[in-house]
């Protein structure tokens, strides 16, 4: 990358239907920030943009849910999650959102340029309607199961399961979100990007990119070399809520809202930069990189990518470090499944430890497979690596320097050979962070970093100045001076990953401004005569309550959410009342009530418990299909409600002489039928 460019960095624009959560964090957020702070520092001519994502069928669903309008979902998800990102320093130059006015106009500018040269075909195709609804169904209001991977819950435009995109009609057994009604399919024009007849020039735009991930170029080819290629694919919809789409007789239909999404990163620019954005955008100095999460890269690889050059004015993506997914203690990370860590909810728990949540989620970046994050190894991180290495490092050069020498950094007078070493090993970190950083390879950059601290520590460890200090003042100060070095190199190559805690040393080191990363290839970084600031605290332990209190909170807000879609008893299905029965026929039942004695599962049968009840009148073996409900040992001393005359039947080779009687619910789960207040065995009711 030449230094003359001109770089735009974008963040994928997270959907404004629900707060910021680690998963978003680690996925692009991060990675993003720490690279435009590591440009920034190199002196690189860097923009930032992202914004809140406000089409797309996520947000008129939720909306429908809550009984509010589309507009006032996502004008409260805005302000949350831009604030959520301010919290944990994700600095973008500007934060914007797809409602916005300049948004809409430059969509529609970019639609209409399409429209003029012919890229895009209108084509009436059949698509699904939601006769209940009276609605088309794009997208997610409509899922099945998914032709691929078949899994049940693929959604109309994506398979969260597989990642395979897909259209309406792939899906198998397709069901209306909105009403769950069969969908029936009915004509409609929409406006197609003919990607089909555009695979050639996407090959060559893909084979010319260098430096890209194997994960991420290895799906673009998957989907270029599949046996049937690209096909064309609809960039409008018929729906209320989007940008309208600018050509006559297209009432009623908005743009697809992955055509208008990246649309977004150019509007954002627009409104920073209203009289320069075009030299990020166009022309050979523009640098484009998207920072995605792998479910957008089809979007951000393929549909905008063959966008661009159908308009042809724009620069082409340099490079997209799509991350995969992040897993939470195990499981998927799922909004709708309250399987989260939310941002807003972490700060109140860990009030201003946003640094410990960057730490530990760079150190578990899915860079190249899903990771997972876990409470127990958040606590590691931040008890072993953030307390134990960077902040004891810091300490002990602040509580020692201040406590020998007033806060002064000493002069060195002759190094030794321990101390010329130190030196040249600490000014070699930055440059191998760099290299890392250069290659999107976040976890060794952080890495790299914390070896900065581990030098540190070992380079004291070996000196011990609090030793040293009381037959030779000169050498401790000596020692201390190097150490202060390392200190000041910390404070250079921690500022893109942990920004608040860099921001820290500099105030101990009596520094101001964010340092050139240059400087982290210097000896001198801290001058001999500088007086230190006071020692602040950068880490506190964190303890076993504490990662425990999150682990219980995330499965009971899991539990209460699973609760909560249950559905209530007055929406249950009922069964339909029997035929009507004589008195005489009710009066011939025998029932009583029974004790269970014993019970054990029946031998190859799953289903089957084989009981011994004490009926008052004998004690009987009764067999029973309730195994999937009930264990055996559960059973044991349980009061229940015998049917007494039942003739006795062999079931799998036992013999039954009798039926227990349970409430069955419209879903299918039983209960006993239990006498209340434990009547005794025998007694007859009816
Ligand atoms: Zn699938």
């Amino acid at each position: 990358m030449s230094s003359n460019k001109k770089i735009m960095v974008t963040a994928a624009l997270p959907y404004a239907n629900g707060p910021v959560h680690i998963g978003h964090l680690a996925g692009c957020y991060l990675p993003s920030d720490i690279y435009v702070r590591y440009l920034r520092m190199r002196g690189r001519d860097v923009k930032f943009v992202c914004g809140s994502d406000e089409h797309g069928v996520p947000i008129t669903i939720k909306a429908k849910k809550e009984g509010i309008t589309p507009q006032d979902v996502v004008d409260r998800y805005h302000g949350m999650m831009k604030g959520a990102f301010e919290e944990f320093g994700i600095d973008f130059d500007h934060y914007s959102r797809t409602s916005s006015p300049q948004h809409h106009k430059n969509a529609q500018e970019f639609f209409t340029n399409l429209m003029e040269k012919d890229a895009l075909v209108a084509k009436e195709t059949q698509q699904y309607f939601d006769p209940e609804a009276s609605q088309f169904l794009a997208d997610r209001y409509i899922t099945g199961e998914c032709p691929k991977c078949h899994a049940a819950d693929a959604y109309g435009d994506q398979c969260e399961s597989c990642g395979t995109s897909l259209s309406p009609t792939d899906l198998i057994a397709p069901k209306s979100t909105l009403s769950g009604a069969i969908p029936e399919l009915r004509n409609t024009t929409n406006w197609f990007l003919p990607l089909d007849e555009l695979s050639d020039e996407l090959r060559a735009f893909l084979e010319s990119r260098e430096g890209w991930k194997p994960n991420v170029m290895g799906q673009c080819m998957s989907w270029l070399n599949a046996g049937d290629g690209l096909q064309p694919r609809a960039m409008t919809r018929d729906l209320d809520w989007g940008v309208p789409v600018p050509v006559a007789d297209a009432e009623g239909k908005v743009m697809y809202v992955w055509f208008d999404a990246p649309i977004g990163y150019i509007s954002a620019t627009q409104e920073l930069l209203p009289d320069t954005w075009e030299a990020y955008w166009k022309g050979d100095d523009a640098e484009i990189i998207h920072f995605i999460g792998k479910d957008n890269i089809v979007f951000h690889c393929i549909i905008f990518p063959a966008m661009l050059q159908q308009h042809g004015e724009y620069a082409m993506p340099t490079a997209v470090p799509a991350n995969e997914f992040l897993n939470l203690e195990g499981r998927k990370l799922s909004t709708s499944k309250n399987w989260a860590v939310w941002l807003h909810e972490y700060l109140e728990d860990f009030p201003g430890q946003q640094d410990v949540l960057r730490y530990a989620l760079t150190a578990t970046m899915p860079e190249t497979k899903d990771n997972d994050f876990t409470w127990a190894d958040f606590q590691t991180r931040n008890n072993s690596e953030l307390v134990a290495g960077l902040g004891n490092f810091v300490n002990r050069v602040m509580v020692l320097t201040h406590k020998y020498y007033d806060g002064v950094v000493q002069e060195p007078g002759v190094l030794t050979d321990a101390d010329r070493e130190a030196l040249a090993t600490m000014t070699q970190c930055g440059r191998r962070i760099a290299k890392s950083l250069d290659a999107f390879k976040f976890r060794d950059a952080l890495n790299e970093a914390m070896n900065v601290a581990r030098l540190g520590n070992k380079y004291l460890q070996e000196q011990e100045p609090w030793k040293v200090y009381k037959q030779d003042p000169a050498r401790a100060g000596a020692a201390l001076y190097v150490a202060t070095q390392i200190m000041g190199i910390a404070s250079i190559v921690f500022e893109p990953f942990l920004p608040t805690t860099a921001s820290k040393l500099r105030g101990m080191l009596n520094q101001s401004g964010v340092p050139t990363w240059e400087q982290s290839n210097e000896e001198i970084v801290v001058p001999a005569g500088t007086q230190l600031g006071e020692s602040a605290l950068l880490f506190s332990k964190i303890e076993d309550e504490q990662v425990e209190a999150q682990r219980e909170k995330l499965q009971a807000s899991a539990a209460a959410n699973e609760a909560a879609k249950a559905p209530s008893t007055t929406e249950k299905k009922q069964m339909p009342q029997k035929e009507d029965i004589s008195f005489d026929q009710f009066m011939s039942m025998d029932l009583r009530v029974g004790t269970i004695l014993e019970a054990e599962r029946v031998p190859k049968a799953d289903r089957l418990l084989k009981f011994l009840v004490d009926t008052g009148l004998d004690q009987r073996t009764i067999v029973s299909g309730i195994a999937e409900h009930f264990s055996p040992e559960e059973m044991v001393g349980k009061k229940v409600t015998v049917l007494m005359n039942l003739p006795p039947r062999k079931i799998r080779g036992v013999e039954s002489q009798g039926m227990l009687l349970m409430a069955e619910d419209g879903d299918g789960s039983l209960r006993l039928m239990t006498p209340e207040n434990g009547a005794d065995s025998g007694a007859v009711i009816g």
